[in-house]
């Protein structure tokens, strides 16, 4: 078989610190590979701009100049990490054999990819780049992310347990990711329903190189729930359990007030009465509100709004968008 033509799909929001670390690795790795005779030498490193506030978007473009590895796209606003990385992944589904998406700030380490690609030629259309260690988080960061991957679990959705989004698809495995539309995107707990045969490679999480984080714990919980409403109607479910258990409660609870009225032995009641407002009133509410989720979930899918629209890119090419 020819060697595949690899793009490296990097998003990247406010980057300007970090990219000119970072970007030798991922040329160094490309090259690397070439020589090997593992790629072809029409493999590139391309860069999603998404529509970063400062200087990001001119330091891609320049190394695009110096280097004809190098490509980038542009996002016409601020999309998120996940829009982000389908739109990279959509334009290199146009010219690449396979893909493997990496976050910009050199924390994944790139040296798995070699053993991916032996997986890619081995058979297998998704690869997943699972996170042995993390020691190198803070402790806090990796209880919360640990936390993450077994709530999400419980609440039936279907995730890889510590992995991001380092992962190499197939251009087989890319055109089946396309055709799944939904608006609400959450990649990880999308690409294990394309299917396909899949593996797992391990490797240690690094420190970022430079600039900060821009996952903070609001962030975080805000994706996670997002990330379960997304793929899993488990909530609703858990919310029709308890409606379930809460009535059963109140028979017996008025067949024991009932009861009581019959003996004649009725005190004032107060406190159990306003405890059983104050309860209801509270489940009743969160109920209402992980159910407004749902719906706010489907009001945002019925609208169809585009994914992401891409606005520059680095090479000469008419963008028609077809991010479908
Ligand atoms: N990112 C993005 N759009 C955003 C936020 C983040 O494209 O709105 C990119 C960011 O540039 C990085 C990746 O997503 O390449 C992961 O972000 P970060 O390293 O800040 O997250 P962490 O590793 O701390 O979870
Ligand atoms: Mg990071």
């Amino acid at each position: 078989m020819e060697s595949p033509i690899l793009y490296i799909v990097i998003p990247c929001y406010n980057e300007q610190e970090v990219l000119p670390i970072t970007s030798k690795l991922f040329s160094n790795k490309i090259e690397q590979l070439t020589q090997q005779g593992k790629i072809s030498d029409q493999s590139r490193v391309l860069f999603v701009n998404d529509g970063s506030k400062d200087n990001t978007w001119n330091v891609i473009l320049d190394l695009c100049r110096e280097n004809p590895i190098f490509a980038g796209i542009s996002l016409s606003r601020n999309r998120g990490h996940q829009n982000a990385l389908l739109a990279g992944l959509m334009t290199a589904r146009k010219y690449a054999d396979v893909t493997i998406s990496i976050d910009c700030d050199g924390q994944d380490d790139i040296n798995a990819m070699d053993k991916m690609l032996e997986e890619f030629s081995a058979g297998c259309d998704v690869v997943y780049g699972v996170r042995s260690k993390r020691e190198t988080d803070t402790w806090f960061k990796r209880t919360t992310a640990e936390g993450f991957y077994k709530v999400m679990k419980t609440l039936g959705a279907d995730v890889v347990f510590n992995h991001a989004d380092y992962r190499l698809l197939s251009r087989r495995a890319l055109e089946g990711l396309a055709q799944f539309k939904e608006v609400n995107l959450f990649l990880r707990g999308l690409v294990p329903l394309v299917g396909y045969r899949f593996s797992s490679v391990y490797y240690e999480r690094a420190e970022r190189m430079a600039g900060e984080s821009h996952y903070p714990l609001k962030k975080m919980l805000s994706f996670a729930f997002d990330g379960i409403t997304s793929l899993s109607i488990k909530p609703i479910r858990i919310i029709t359990t308890l409606g379930f258990l809460i009535s059963v409660f109140s028979i017996l609870g008025m067949l024991w007030v009932i009861a009581t009225k019959l003996f004649g032995i009725t005190v004032s009641g107060w406190t159990s009465m306003l405890c059983a407002i104050f309860f209801m009133g509270g489940v009743q509410l969160l109920c209402l509100g992980v159910i407004g989720e749902y719906i706010g979930k489907i009001y945002n899918e019925t609208k169809r709004r585009p994914r992401f629209i891409i606005s520059e890119s680095s090479w000469q090419e008419e963008h028609t968008q077809d991010y479908e």
